[in-house]
């Protein structure tokens, strides 16, 4: 098996030396994103390892296919930047990785707890010499009902992880599970916007989370309701909540993701002109953290993040299923 790693960050390199050893398997890696230039990089190759700042599309599928390529491998969770549909039609198998979900779900509550007590305001104070409390009265958690959007594997373990702060949890998914049952109070979306102080949104990007949101959700929700994204930027229409901060309807926003962040984050662009007029404008409100699509960066990510990648696409050649789907 031969197997192209793009996107290769210093940080995996380590690991990446690790898993050729153990696996035993052939590896070509580069730094550059995947794209139409550089696919002969895939000569011999088998299988395709991504992260996830660069959209696979029709073209690069098609192109990787005559190539040879059989298995694509991201080594992240979310797979929205794949065209899966289009890999599965022209025969292609596509895995994700299913890394640890406490580093995002740690971040998340991280992000709670810095909206709620305005540590942002404090830590720009700070630069200046202004160490006034003026404006820096925070919520406790005992007080609030916190509300998860999206139960699944890093929704659930927020929840898990709330619990010791005393404060009420509700949750919302389409397909409802037992193990968040334990923790919080299922509710219909209506009410479930009703109630809760603080949303934190752990669903994929999909057709039916895209925008999900959106004025008229913001519209349903409590004055001051505090929103956490740590899933993926279009799960909210930036304008929206642009709105909500205006006019003081949403008390605080935490964006670990942004729309529009590909080609922006996770790169230095000290000396750049961006691009992104709706992050821009957001980034300088006081009640607004934004963080470079960090909350999975960990150590213990990084390393199963790579692990991941690589045997899932040796799994993938083992199973041979002959069908394409996202087995991970
Ligand atoms: P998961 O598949 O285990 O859970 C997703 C949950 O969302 C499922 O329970 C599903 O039923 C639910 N869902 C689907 N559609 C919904 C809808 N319309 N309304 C409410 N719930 C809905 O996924 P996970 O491992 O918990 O990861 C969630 C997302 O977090 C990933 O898809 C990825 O985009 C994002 N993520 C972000 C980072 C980061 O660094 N910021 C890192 C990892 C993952």
């Amino acid at each position: 098996m031969k197997i192209t790693v793009y996107s290769l960050r210093d940080d995996e390199k380590e690991v990446l030396e690790k898993q050729k050893e153990k696996l035993q398997v052939e590896i070509e890696q580069t730094q550059e994103e995947p794209s139409l230039e550089n696919v002969d990089l895939l000569n011999g190759c088998q299988g395709v390892s991504v992260l996830g700042q660069t959209m696979i599309g029709k073209e690069l599928l098609d192109a990787w296919k005559e190539k040879g390529i059989q298995y694509i491998s991201t080594r992240t969770i979310g797979y929205n930047h794949i065209d899966v549909d289009y890999a599965r039609k022209i025969g292609l198998r596509v895995c994700n990785a299913n890394y640890a979900p406490n580093g995002v779900a740690d971040f998340t509550i991280m992000m709670i707890l810095m909206s709620l007590r305005n540590y942002k305001q404090a830590l720009w104070r700070g630069q200046v010499n202004d160490y006034s409390l003026f404006g820096l009265r925070g919520r406790e958690m005992r007080s609030l009902t916190i509300g998860v959007m999206g139960t699944g594997r890093i929704g659930q373990t927020v929840l898990k992880s709330l619990r010791g702060f005393g404060c009420r949890l509700i949750a919302y998914d389409v397909y409802q599970n037992d193990e968040t049952k334990k923790y919080a109070e299922y509710l219909p979306l209506e009410e479930f916007y009703k109630q809760a102080d603080v949303i934190s949104l752990h669903m994929p990007l999909l057709d039916s989370t895209k925008y999900i949101i959106n004025s008229k959700s913001i519209q349903q929700m409590k004055d001051q309701v505090i929103i956490i994204n740590c899933a993926r930027g279009e799960l909210v229409d930036l304008d929206a909540v642009i709105e909500g901060i205006e006019s003081c309807k949403i008390g605080a926003l935490g964006l670990d993701v942004v729309e529009g962040e590909e080609g922006i984050t996770h790169m230095d662009h000290r000396v750049d002109i961006i691009a992104n007029q709706k992050m821009a404008y957001l980034r300088q409100f006081r009640n607004v953290i934004m963080t470079p699509h960090m909350a999975f960066y960990t150590e213990e990510a990084v390393e199963s993040m790579m692990e991941c990648g690589i045997a899932g696409i040796l799994e993938m050649s083992e199973k041979e299923k002959g069908s394409t789907e996202i087995v991970r």
